[in-house]
């Protein structure tokens, strides 16, 4: 079922995604080459603490998960496209870093996700680091289509096409399997958003609807994945290197409205 959001409880699911951004932001802020990622994770858990929130991760155990996920942050390293565990590795120059977080506040949910690179880039468009860049770009240019899409009158499809009209055009893969969801007091909840789709087709998109939208782009155009002996680390099959963009957005008369900004 899909749960329609009063504008006061849209209100309340900002303050909620605020928490998110800020914790992401301080996590980009902390990101340094030689830095474990267990300390990163203590970064956004004390953001969300301070702040009165809930991490929406931490014992988190979804149905695929053989295990609770251990921490506050999921942190995806270079091949890693999602649910990376951050476990004791330090952060190397040209690391490409994908770090997803959510949280409760006052029984509401955020998720949001955000990628970038260690140290210097490659510099230019060609050489490996340039390459992180692009795909990064693009990831976050297929989000803000995405977004740009969840708009009354649209449907589900509309988001899951913008998306992967980005992914087609850039030569990036997909995991066909994952995507977007509806968030409220729950993270994960009805509708899917699917990272591909038709226009026109799916579910209508309604005023008061909040959806996660999180396009993930794998270098190299094959979206296949295997799962690490973790049980969580979804990593690419070929080894090239992935980037996750997402925001939760609502769905309103007046437009799409980013609820996981800073
Ligand atoms: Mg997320
Ligand atoms: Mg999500």
């Amino acid at each position: 079922m899909v749960e329609i959001k009063t504008d006061n409880e849209l209100a309340a699911m900002r303050e909620a995604g605020r928490v998110v951004g800020r914790a992401l932001q301080a996590v980009r802020e902390h990101a340094a080459v030689g830095m474990r990622l267990t300390e990163l994770d203590e970064v956004a858990a004390t953001v969300i603490a301070e702040a009165g929130a809930r991490p929406a991760f931490l014992h988190y155990q979804p149905h695929f998960a053989p295990t609770p996920f251990p921490a506050v942050i999921c942190a995806s390293v270079n091949d890693a496209i999602v649910h990376g565990i951050p476990g004791r590795y330090r952060l190397r120059e040209g690391d490409l870093l994908s770090v997803d977080c959510g949280a409760y506040l006052d029984g509401w949910a955020g998720d949001a996700a955000v990628s970038f690179t260690l140290g210097l880039p490659g510099g230019t468009l060609g050489l490996p680091g340039g390459r992180d860049l692009a795909l990064i770009e693009a990831a976050e240019r297929a989000l803000a289509a995405g977004i740009a899409a969840a708009v009354p009158g649209n449907r589900v499809g509309d988001i899951g096409a913008a998306i992967a009209a980005v992914a087609t055009e850039g030569g990036y893969g997909m995991p066909d399997d994952w995507g977007g969801h509806g968030v409220g007091r729950q993270m994960h909840e009805d509708p899917s958003v699917p990272n591909h789709g038709r226009p026109g087709r799916g579910m209508p998109l309604r005023p008061g609807m909040v959806l996660a939208i999180e396009p993930m782009f794998v270098e190299g155009g094959d979206g296949r994945y295997r799962v690490a002996s973790d049980g969580w680390t979804m990593r690419s099959r070929s080894g090239a290197r992935a980037a996750h963009a997402e925001h939760t957005v609502a769905v309103t008369d007046a437009g799409p409205r980013v609820l996981t900004l800073p």
